[in-house]
């Protein structure tokens, strides 16, 4: 039996912790805001040094779940959960489990694959609930998704930092040749646009260099790179106060989550004069796409590419807020988020 306790966190409409003795499970899943729909977000398995970082990590994640959905149009809320463990611990009575635990919110809270959790370990959770999207023969792999999104992301700043969405003379510098920035560097190279891209497998940078006729740097170089635009598709708090000194670009568009190590760095960014497509606005078209398995008729590839071209219409917006309200790119995408959600509040009142 599952030990379900409600941990009341202001500024959050539920929040709550499972407990299950027989399976090992400890996990926490965190219902941001339901203002515009269900809540949905990925179940993380990470091995979490207390309960505390397991806490303050589904309470953030959740958080931005909220913004990501709102800003991308969508009818969704914030959620996400989190496991404490290891990919060792799974067993198909710990994903019953979870499966129940998710169950517990009735709906309110959608959950679906993360880091360390795959879509058949979504499929044993499905045993329990039908709060689950992203299984297997649906919207399938997001990455090729989230690399269309960032690449329409990519000529949003183009246009409006070149006044032309064309990539022909232009250069991208790619941190990261993983899922999305193989599949990014791809459209850019198509587009005319030239790749220099950098990995921590150098063999991984070789491929996509030799994929797309880029070169390669290393890890170290990537950020100080001549280059147009520099993209982060790695790990997140790539944009810090020892970086953003470094950079030799006009323009910041990658699929990093998390990129701004703090806030504060999008005025950085700012007063140096190069323009930030925020990481969740230009990242959000895998969302979008598996958002497209809750609607009438079920998944539908064409109806979800079509509504992944918000994200360009979307920055613009953006671009716009932050010219006429002397702000920040980042904060302006947190403002974009905020207004579409108190509308959603008064129209609800
Ligand atoms: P991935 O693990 O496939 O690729 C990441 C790549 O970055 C790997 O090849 C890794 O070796 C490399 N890397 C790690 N540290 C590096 C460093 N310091 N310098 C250079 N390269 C480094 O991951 P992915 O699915 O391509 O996701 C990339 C980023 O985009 C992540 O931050 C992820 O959270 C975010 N994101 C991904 C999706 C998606 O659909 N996959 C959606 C939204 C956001």
């Amino acid at each position: 039996m599952v030990e379900i306790t409600e941990i009341p966190v202001e500024g959050y409409q539920c929040v709550k912790r499972a407990i299950d003795p027989v399976s090992g499970l400890h996990a926490y899943i965190s219902v941001h805001s339901t203002v515009l729909g269900p809540a949905l977000g990925g179940m993380r398995l990470w091995p979490y040094a207390s309960e505390d970082e397991a806490l303050t990590d589904v309470l953030r994640l959740s958080r931005g779940m909220t913004y990501k959905a709102a800003c991308a149009g969508l009818d969704l809320g914030g959620g996400k959960s989190v496991i404490i463990g290891k990919p060792s611990m799974k067993s198909d009575a710990f994903f019953e489990a979870m499966g129940d635990f998710v169950e517990s919110f009735g709906g309110s809270y959608i959950t679906a694959e993360d880091v360390n959790t795959k879509v058949e370990d979504m499929g044993v959770v499905a045993r329990r609930t039908s709060h689950v999207v992203g299984l297997a023969g649906k919207s399938g792999n997001p990455s090729p998704k989230t690399a269309w999104g960032t690449f329409l992301g990519l000529q949003a700043t183009l246009e409006d930092v070149y006044g032309s969405d064309s990539l022909e003379g232009k250069t991208v510098a790619i941190e990261g040749a993983g899922s999305v920035g193989s599949i990014y560097a791809d459209y850019i190279a198509k587009a005319g646009g030239k790749i220099i891209v950098a990995d921590i497998f150098a063999e991984s940078a070789e491929r996509v260099a030799k994929a797309t006729g880029g070169m390669v740097v290393s890890p170290d170089a990537i950020r100080s790179v001549e280059c147009d635009v520099y993209a982060p598709c790695a790990l997140g708090g790539s944009l810090n106060d020892q970086t953003i000194p470094l950079l030799k670009c006009k323009a910041v568009v990658g699929a990093a989550n998390n990129q701004l190590l703090e806030g504060r760095h999008g005025e950085v960014l700012r007063d140096r004069g190069i323009r930030y497509a925020p990481d969740y606005v230009v990242n959000a078209a895998g969302l979008i796409n598996v958002f497209d398995e809750m609607r009438p008729g079920g998944y539908n590839e064409a109806r979800a590419l079509k509504a992944m071209e918000q994200i360009r219409t979307n920055m613009h917006q953006i671009f716009a807020i932050a010219n006429e309200e002397g702000i920040c790119t980042a904060t302006a995408a947190d403002r974009f988020a905020e207004r579409r959600i108190q509308s959603a509040v008064r129209a609800n009142a």
